[in-house]
Formats: C-alpha cells, sequence, structure tokens
C-alpha cells in the first residue's frame, strides 16, 4: 500500500519558514513584504483562489494588495497599473490572476510585468533566465511538483520521470525542473504512442493533463511516485487527473486532489514573493539582512 504525500503539511513547514523570516525583519524595523494582485472580470475560479492568496498572505504577514478592474477594462489601462506597480517601492511581487476576459491580450499584458516582480514566473524574461538555469522565480506549480517530488525522495539523480503534458506553465516547467535535478524525462502529450507503455516505466509520474481520474494502475510502475497536477471540477467537487483509489496499492508515493499540489502553489507564490522583497530590503541596508 502506498503513501499520501501530504502537500498540505508540507505547505505548513514552508510556511512557517516564510513567517520566521518575516517577523524577525519586520521586527527589526523592515517593510512588510507586499503582494499586489490584479484580478481583471469577475472569473470564479480566480475569485476563489485569490481569496485562498489572502487568507494566506496574512498569515504570513505578507500584505495582499488586490487591484480589481471591470471585465470592460482596456489593455491601455491594466498595463498603465502595471507600470505604476513596477514602480512603487512598497510592492514586493505583482501576481495577474488568469485567466484575462477575451477581450485582452494575455501576453502584452504579462510583458509588462517587471521581471523583478513577476513572483508567478511568467513573463519572457524569466522562462528565459529559468531554462538558462540562471536564478529566477520559478513556475509555483512546477516547483511545487519538485518540492512534493523531493520530500520523498531526496536523490532523483538516475531516476526515469514522464511529464504527461507540455503546457508553458506546468508540463515544461517541471520537466526541466526534474532534469535539473538529474532525472531522464520524457514528456508525453495528447499525441503520443504507447503512453501506458512509457509511463509504466516511470519512477516519477507527473500528471498534468486535465482529464479526471485518466492515470489508472495500469500507467503505474510498482513503487512509482505519483504527482497528481489535474484539477477539474467535476459535480462540484475538484478531481485530480490520476485515480487515487486505483494507482494507491501499485505506487510508493501519491499526491491526493485535493491536498497535494494545488495546497502547495500558494505557498511557493509567498515564497517567491518573500524572496522578492528580501532582495529589496536587503538593498540598501545591512542592518535588517546581517550582511
Ligand atoms: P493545458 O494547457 O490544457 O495542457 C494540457 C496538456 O495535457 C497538453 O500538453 C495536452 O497535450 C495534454 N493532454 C491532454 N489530453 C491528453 C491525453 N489524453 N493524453 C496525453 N496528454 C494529454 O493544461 P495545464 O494548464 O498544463 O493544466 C493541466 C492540469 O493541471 C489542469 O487540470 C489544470 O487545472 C491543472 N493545474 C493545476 C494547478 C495547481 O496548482 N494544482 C496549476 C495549474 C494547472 P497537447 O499539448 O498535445 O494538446
Amino acid at each position: 500500500m502506498g503513501i499520501k504525500i501530504s502537500g498540505v503539511e508540507i505547505a505548513k513547514k514552508y510556511r512557517e519558514e516564510i513567517k520566521g523570516v518575516v517577523s524577525s525583519l519586520v521586527e527589526k524595523g523592515a517593510r512588510k513584504p507586499c503582494l499586489a494582485s490584479i484580478l481583471v472580470g469577475e472569473d470564479g475560479g480566480s475569485l476563489s483562489y485569490m481569496k485562498n492568496q489572502m487568507k494566506i498572505s496574512n498569515d504570513l504577514g505578507i500584505t495582499y494588495e488586490t487591484v480589481s478592474f471591470s471585465a470592460t477594462a482596456t489593455e491601455e489601462e491594466v498595463i498603465a497599473k502595471i507600470h505604476e506597480l513596477n514602480e512603487s517601492e512598497l510592492i514586493d511581487g505583482i501576481i495577474l490572476q488568469l485567466p484575462l476576459p477575451k477581450t485582452l491580450n494575455e501576453n502584452n499584458i504579462i510583458s509588462a510585468i517587471s521581471y523583478k516582480k513577476d513572483v508567478d514566473g511568467l513573463t519572457d524574461i524569466n522562462i528565459g533566465k529559468f531554462f538558462k538555469g540562471d536564478h529566477s522565480f520559478s513556475p509555483c506549480t512546477a516547483r511545487s511538483v519538485l518540492e512534493l517530488t523531493k520530500d520523498v525522495c531526496k536523490n532523483l539523480s538516475g531516476k526515469n520521470a514522464v511529464i504527461v503534458g507540455r503546457s508553458n506553465i506546468v508540463g515544461k516547467p517541471a520537466s526541466f525542473l526534474l532534469l535539473n535535478e538529474n532525472c531522464t524525462i520524457t514528456i508525453c502529450h495528447s499525441k503520443t504512442a504507447n503512453m501506458k507503455d512509457i509511463c509504466k516505466n516511470a519512477d516519477v509520474l507527473v500528471a498534468a493533463i486535465g482529464k479526471p481520474n485518466f492515470i489508472t494502475k495500469e500507467y503505474v510502475k510498482d513503487g512509482a511516485i505519483v504527482i497528481d497536477v489535474g484539477t477539474t471540477m467535476v459535480e462540484g467537487k475538484v478531481r485530480g487527473d490520476v485515480n487515487f483509489d486505483d494507482v494507491i496499492d501499485t505506487a510508493a508515493f501519491v499526491t491526493p486532489v485535493p491536498g497535494g499540489v494545488g495546497a502547495m502553489t500558494t505557498t511557493m507564490l509567498m515564497k517567491n514573493t518573500c524572496e522578492a522583497w528580501l532582495k529589496n530590503v536587503c538593498k540598501d541596508t545591512n542592518s535588517y539582512c546581517g550582511k
């Protein structure tokens, strides 16, 4: 019988760490970290993500500043606000809630965010830095995949990792992070032939396709680590891409949905925000940061 990897518990450990760093510097007189969150329109999913982000920010001592636009806002209006946030010395991170209304060009708006404040790792500069291996903000979901995997296997070197899904936001960056851990990676997608055989060879299997319960035990190697990124609403409940009950006897470790990757993602966003803040508050002074 495999073991459930609890994203909730692992996220707690990270949050304690972030909270400790924030409170110790704020006690010494540093300003609090601040994350600006931009919402255009009223997408239900975004509203619920924002509520969760706000709750976690507050708990960690991070100010969460919401900037809301109506669904009819123009690209120029949103970009002008982003430029203002880029210039502000009080804002450390900016997150744009996606999806945007269809009338707006997502790329143009994301590109307006300063890479120094792009804590979601979505700008071209940060994507370029990420794939070059330079320090940048890693995309938060991909980072969660890595942290959950490493929590149960410290040394991933030489492992076969199969990532099902090749999106820019999850599949590709998750593959790259696993490659950096010296895994041998295979990326599957909707045109992959013999996917079951490929997956069955995976020491680490990451499912990021958005097809509920798609991955069954026929796809899973004995003793594998299975990371489920999928989140699809089915009859009012969130479901993963992995049939948890079916694979738990074959795999060594499986993440649940909910309570797995999703539970870590917001914490990774806060970790990136905290890193941006540390750079800002430690830039001009030795007094907070002990340098
Ligand atoms: P996406 O952009 O729609 O990409 C889905 C990928 O899955 C594509 O590469 C697609 O292949 C592949 N795919 C679809 N059906 C397949 C099949 N039958 N066999 C093999 N590959 C298949 O989705 P995404 O943004 O990466 O998100 C994936 C899932 O993760 C969604 O459920 C999303 O809600 C969830 N998600 C969760 C979090 C979190 O924090 N928990 C964050 C982001 C996303 P092609 O490229 O060939 O079309």
